[in-house]
């Protein structure tokens, strides 16, 4: 047989070599930044468009290429950084592969500008899919500038995997921050489609944080400063109090390379144990020096992973430094969370409810349209739906045996202690509800017994009133007495700002929206004031976790969103009256089955199965 193997032509292993390097539009942007810096570069501008679909711009003022040089740093494993393996360990430059100019040119089209100080001119390259197109002399200033336009514009598979621009542009704006928090002694300024979304002056490392996350963040932060033999770190960690849902706010970086570990990161949180709310995650913006001899980088082509060669002492050492500035700055004695609260502690409730606020559910009925025809009162509930009716009928002919086994069930509730053996109250009676351990309404039914889970109901009926309410567009409002004004960084508002149509289809009336906050004037009627910036953090949080793609998701993860944030919670306790009306709400949903996220709402037992358990 004749021989099969042939080596790939080059075009073709640069593309392959793309697919490792460049997955999104914000890859692109971690190269050529990167590039900027390994340049010397003090100034470094990014400019998107289309999310980078379009066009992806970073201009530099660092040392710039030769005319050989410009032609080579487009070939693989061109690279001006490294000569030998050993120097792999001696690393003091964020490249050192020499694939990522090639990678991208091999899927997109590449402008080159570039100048050395020395030059009176410069160099520009045209590269279109791996071929050069031009090379000329030209005036330009010193430095480089590389514009990546039409990314995958010969892989329509790829390009069409890419995500809405609402998803790039966030993952374009989180490689540009970790960038920019590595680098605060050089300036950078980003522009997208025309408009300036960051400005970046040199500054220490507070300001820098302060000017990408808000001025609010400022005092958010505490100092973190350790120097031992094996690394140094410094850097900031958020107060407990300030946690997010998110992780979003947390930032390595070792040898000033952002880096991703979960080892280390635990080595955080667990400094912060006892510190936070069940369900939050500190902030952190930590850089750890260490001898560039005791990792590797080089074991991801996106070079965001590391190995350590003592990664149980770092894992000490930063537990303890973090640990430290907390009690130094006497963050750990004052906190006294309330833990969260859960099945597993029942009886603890009684002591962890006084700052429970009094359930409000009720007023939050949003009229429907039907119910408004009919004139009916915004307060009114529906009445149930035959479904729901359903389950009730014939309850009297065999209801007292059903109600006496579901009697021997101990329930923390007077009325069942009261009603214990008295059939005809509970004939008479026939929705009575009982709440267990403040977390599931109980009641009977036709067949058996029915248990709801307080809190996923709500969240179902709370839901379709806010789904309703944002396809009607009508919804009603209340004035607050005095403005609110919230502070939020740059990419919340610029969330804010995309939701904002639908905040105001659920009653959220804004009288501005800045740079950095925005002001409240009017807000659901369902919604307490003091719950708006909880409302708004979850729901940014919510749109960080599951970046809506079109717009009906948008609306869809708006009203989950507001009704995790507003129902009933686990551990509250409800009058009687407002667990009927809850569970008579829920059945006069079109899901009631299901929570928003599609979890069980209620269950159901028969006689037969509870005569089982009797056996
Ligand atoms: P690497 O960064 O791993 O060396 P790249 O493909 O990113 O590989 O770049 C290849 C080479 O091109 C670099 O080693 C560097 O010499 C040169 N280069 C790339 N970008 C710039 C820039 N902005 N300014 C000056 N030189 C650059
Ligand atoms: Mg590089």
């Amino acid at each position: 047989m004749s021989d099969i193997i042939q080596l790939l032509p080059d075009h073709v292993a640069n593309q392959i070599a793309a697919g490792e390097v460049v997955q999104r539009p914000a890859s692109v942007v971690k190269e050529l930044l990167e590039n900027a810096i390994d340049a010397g570069a003090t100034t470094i501008k990014l400019i998107i468009k289309d999310a980078g679909k379009t066009l992806i711009q970073v201009i530099d003022d660092g040392k710039g290429m030769s005319t050989t040089d410009a032609r080579l740093s487009f070939e693989r494993h061109a690279t001006s950084k490294i000569r030998t393996a050993d120097d792999l360990f001696q690393l003091h430059t964020k490249g050192f592969r020499g694939e990522a100019l090639a990678s991208i040119a091999a899927i997109a089209h590449v402008e080159l500008k570039t100048k050395q100080e020395q030059d009176d001119v410069g160099n520009t390259i045209v590269i279109e899919g791996s071929n050069v197109v031009s090379q000329e002399v030209v005036v330009t200033p010193k430095g480089t500038s590389i514009a990546v336009k039409n990314l995958f514009f010969n892989i329509p598979a790829r390009r069409n995997f890419l995500k809405s621009n609402t998803v790039e542009l966030r993952h374009i704006i989180d490689e540009f921050h970790r960038v920019a928090l590595a680098h605060p002694n050089l300036s950078f300024a980003m522009y997208n489609n025309g408009s300036e979304t960051f400005n970046l002056p040199i500054s220490n490392y507070r300001q820098r944080i302060v000017n990408i996350f808000g001025t609010k963040t400022n005092e958010k932060l505490v100092p973190v400063d350790e120097d031992t033999e094996v690394l140094k770190i410094s850097g900031f960690v958020g107060k407990p109090e300030y946690a997010k849902k998110t992780r979003g706010e947390q930032y390595f970086f070792v040898n000033d390379r952002f880096i991703k570990s979960a080892y280390l990161n635990h080595a955080i949180a667990s400094a912060f144990d006892g510190l936070l709310k069940n369900g939050t995650h500190p902030s952190y913006f930590l850089n750890l020096k260490v001898d560039p001899q005791t990792i590797d980088i080089n074991i991801h082509p996106t070079k965001t992973e590391i190995k350590f060669d003592d990664e149980h002492t770092l894992y000490a050492l930063l537990r303890s430094a973090v640990k430290h500035s907390l009690g130094q700055f006497n963050i750990a004695p004052v906190l006294d969370f309330e833990r969260d609260s859960n099945l597993d502690t029942p009886y603890s409730y009684n002591n962890t409810q006084t700052s429970t606020p009094t359930i409000e559910v009720d007023r939050s009925f949003n009229p429907f349209q039907e119910e408004k025809q009919r004139g009916k009162q915004t307060t009114a509930f529906k009445p149930t739906p035959n479904n729901w009716d359903s389950l009730y009928v014939g309850l009297e002919s065999k209801g007292t045996k059903t109600q006496q086994d579901f009697s021997e069930v101990h329930f923390e509730s007077e009325e069942s202690t009261g009603s214990l053996f008295s059939e005809d109250k509970q004939i008479d009676n026939i929705q009575t509800t009982y709440q267990l351990h403040n977390k599931y309404i109980v009641s009977t039914i036709k067949s058996g017994m029915l248990v709801i889970d307080q809190h996923r109901a709500h969240q179902r009926i709370l839901y379709e009133d806010f789904l309703k309410n944002m396809t009607i567009k009508e919804a009603v409002s209340q004035q607050l007495l005095f403005p609110l004004q919230l502070h939020f960084s740059v990419q919340d508002i610029e969330i804010i700002n995309q939701l904002k149509e639908d905040l105001e289809h659920t009653g959220f009336i804004f009288s501005s929206v800045n740079k950095e906050s925005v002001e409240i004037i009017g807000v659901p009627v369902s919604v307490p004031e003091s719950e708006v910036s909880i409302i708004l953090e979850q729901l940014i949080s919510d749109v960080e976790h599951e970046v809506p793609d079109t717009h009906f998701s948008a609306t869809d993860l708006l009203a989950k969103s507001m009704a995790k944030s507003l129902a009933i919670k686990t551990g509250q306790s409800l009058q009687k009256d407002e667990q009927e009306h809850l569970v008579n709400r829920l059945f006069a949903c079109k899901e009631p089955n299901v929570s928003p996220t599609n979890r069980t709402t209620f269950v159901t037992m028969s006689v037969d199965e509870l005569d089982k358990k009797f056996i």
